[in-house]
């Protein structure tokens, strides 16, 4: 039996996924139902987005509520989960690239809104790694690549974003996308279920669609970590793949070792 564990990209959209019941999050929890179980979580939030690259460590990794204006109900939800300080400190060795242990910041709603709808019992240690801003998208995609052997240990590799994530084009009224959202949506889709990975690398290579897709790829990077640490041999499957609020792609990905799932 092959008990490599699974990547995993998912569009987060509106932090209200957390503690709303919809087709989104009913996505993300039948795929949490569907893979083996973790040992513990890597998450690649969006919302950690620093200069440098950190890793936190702690054994209990503070809920960190970084949004502001939204229900009281929201800033309830607690993501109890342990932390996971040896796999953190391995993560680190791992990465080429000079990695700074960083406990200021915790699990933010990147990670927490969608890991409370897969894992609610909050068992399973998770620690984050952030992204580094000033990183060009080659960097983050190779410490994809520098990750790939904690699937062997039972370590989900877990990008949280939105391929597309433009807040000042949103439309609160629109339920599908615009039609630049869906081809760049598209694009992005079709090179990874062709392993195209350097024309995702090279996303601008999308042309328009790409520049109104986001302002700042915070959202898009996540993605890259994801694919770096996957095989031409996996299997792809795409989930939630739909666009939304006019300029919010929610399309997430995952990427298994063939027969574990
Ligand atoms: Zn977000």
């Amino acid at each position: 039996m092959n008990n490599k564990m699974p990547v995993l990209f998912v569009g987060h959209g509106s932090p209200m996924n957390a503690i709303e019941n919809n087709e989104y999050t009913r996505g993300w929890a039948e795929i949490a139902a569907k893979i083996p179980k973790p040992k513990a979580i890597l998450s690649i939030s969006a919302h950690w987005y620093t200069n440098g690259t950190k890793i936190n460590d702690s054994t209990k990794p503070e809920t960190i509520y970084d949004m502001y204006g939204f229900p009281e109900e929201l800033y309830k939800v607690v993501y109890d989960a342990p932390g996971a300080p040896e796999v953190a400190h391995q993560t680190k060795n791992l990465i080429t690239k000079a990695v700074t242990i960083d406990n200021t910041w915790g699990i933010d709603h990147g990670t927490w809104s969608v890991l409370h709808r897969m894992y609610p019992t909050a068992d399973i240690p998770v620690f984050q790694l952030s992204i580094d801003l000033n990183a060009p998208p080659e960097s983050h995609y190779q410490i994809g690549q520098e990750l790939h052997s904690l699937r062997d240990q039972g370590v989900l590799i877990f990008g949280s974003g939105n391929i597309v994530h433009n807040l000042s084009r949103v439309n609160w009224e629109r339920s599908g996308g615009y039609p630049w959202a869906d081809e760049f949506d598209a694009y992005i889709k079709d090179k990874i279920l062709n392993h195209q990975h350097l024309d995702v690398i090279n996303y601008r290579l999308a042309g328009d669609s790409s520049e109104l897709a986001f302002f700042t790829p915070d959202h898009f990077y996540p993605i890259l970590y994801v694919l770096g640490a996957s095989s031409d041999s996996d299997t792809i499957t795409v989930f939630n793949d739909s666009r939304t609020l006019g300029s919010m792609s929610m399309t997430s990905y995952l990427i298994s070792a063939q027969n574990t799932i």
